[in-house]
């Protein structure tokens, strides 16, 4: 795609802005207060267990479920009350949904059809989504023809070939193999660049998010926890729902307090932690301690006096291997600790039974709400 024509893509597209949303099906409250602004050409993920309503709030864009309050915002215009059809939006389900009976030229053609586009001009954008993908020389296959990852590109050409203003993604890559998924991660990524089109996807896969999103709202019971980079909810996170959802993270129970002017965590097994970071949190109550595996310095004789860096003693109780690292659990006051160490070839494991010294530096110790 020549620079003129990516401008001209970014420049057309849209922010997607969800406000006071709450849908419930009978008595079940699904979607609780979700309040959300996604940037024009966002690659946007919603993240979260199953059952916490990711894929409700994306009907809920697409026009298949309706709100009992709150309002839906594309662009300038509200479609709160508009159908599907009438939104200009292009979804991918998890099953693809191709028609068997159809080449994969007719497949992506279909949509276009139904909207009675002229015959020529059908032909110049259904090549060009096919190039898009890959898959022109394919196209006179059926779909059975097609591995999964083809087929997974397919139903991407079909919905890009109608130029959605937004693209949304309903767990797009859960039914290919892991290797496909990882190669497909990349593809579905250059696309979306490509296309400067603002981007949905629902996913329960942090590892997934993480490596495409540009933004992530993190879900649980129907309310966004957190919504931000990855590296924002990864470094930062709001709670504890957040901190543990993301990656291993070591979380100590206890209570903020006041020493003089200062803040200190009294952690249930014994430690008093000075913490700088504790997002806010005044009461003592309803929080704990966060730290990540990776930030905690592990060594056997040296002890780090730095001021900087909060000390523990610890003895180690078991490791695994994981390849580029070596996750140690260490027993610190009847608590377990992860601390990662990069893990280089020759270099001896320390067994179980060794006294350690466990030193993280004050910035990253945080306390969050429970
Ligand atoms: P998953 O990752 O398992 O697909 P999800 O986060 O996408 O989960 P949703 O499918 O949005 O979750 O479902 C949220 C809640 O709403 C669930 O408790 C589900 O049982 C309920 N739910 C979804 N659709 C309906 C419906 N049509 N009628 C009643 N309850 C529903």
């Amino acid at each position: 795609m020549n620079n003129a024509l990516h401008k001209a893509r970014a420049d057309s597209a849209v922010s997607v802005r969800l406000e006071g949303i709450n849908l419930s099906f009978g008595k079940t409250h699904v979607l609780k207060g979700i309040d959300l602004q996604i940037e024009p050409g966002e690659f946007f993920a919603f993240l979260g267990p199953s059952g916490c309503g990711k894929t409700t709030l994306l009907r809920l864009l697409a026009g298949f479920e309706s709100a009992q309050t709150g309002q839906v915002i594309i662009g300038d215009q509200e479609v709160s009350y508009l159908p599907p059809w009438q939104r200009n939006l292009g979804m991918v389900f998890q099953s693809y949904a191709l028609w068997p009976h159809m080449t994969i030229r007719k497949n992506v053609a279909f949509g276009l059809e139904e909207r009675h586009v002229p015959r020529s001009e059908i032909n110049r954008r259904v090549d060009r989504a096919l190039d898009l993908v890959s898959l022109l020389e394919l196209a006179d296959r059926r779909p059975s023809q097609l591995s999964g990852g083809q087929q997974q590109r397919v139903a991407l050409a079909r919905t890009i070939v109608i130029e959605p203003q937004v693209l949304l993604l309903d767990e797009p890559l859960s039914n290919l193999d892991a290797k496909l998924r990882i190669q497909m991660r990349h593809e579905l990524l250059d696309l979306q660049r490509k296309l400067s089109i603002t981007t949905i996807f629902v996913t329960h896969d942090q590892e997934e998010a993480n490596t495409i999103a540009d933004r992530i709202a993190l879900m649980k019971d129907g309310v966004i926890q957190q919504n931000g980079t990855p590296v924002e909810l990864y470094d930062k996170p709001v709670n504890r729902f957040v901190a543990d959802f993301l990656g291993t993270a070591n979380f100590f129970e206890g209570k903020l307090d006041k020493s003089g002017s200062a803040w200190v965590f009294q952690a249930n097994n014994g430690l008093v932690i000075p913490v700088d970071n504790h997002s806010g949190i005044k009461n003592s109550g309803g929080c704990c301690l966060v730290f990540r595996p990776q930030n905690v310095k592990v060594t056997v004789d040296a002890k780090n006096d730095s001021n900087d860096t909060i000390q523990f003693q610890g003895t180690i109780k078991g490791k695994e291997f994981l390849g580029s690292t070596i996750r140690y659990r260490v027993n610190v006051c009847g608590d377990d600790v992860f601390a990662d160490v990069s893990h280089q070839q020759g270099r001896h494991l320390l067994e179980n039974g060794t006294q350690v010294n466990l030193g993280i530096h004050r910035n990253q110790i945080m306390v969050v709400s429970d």
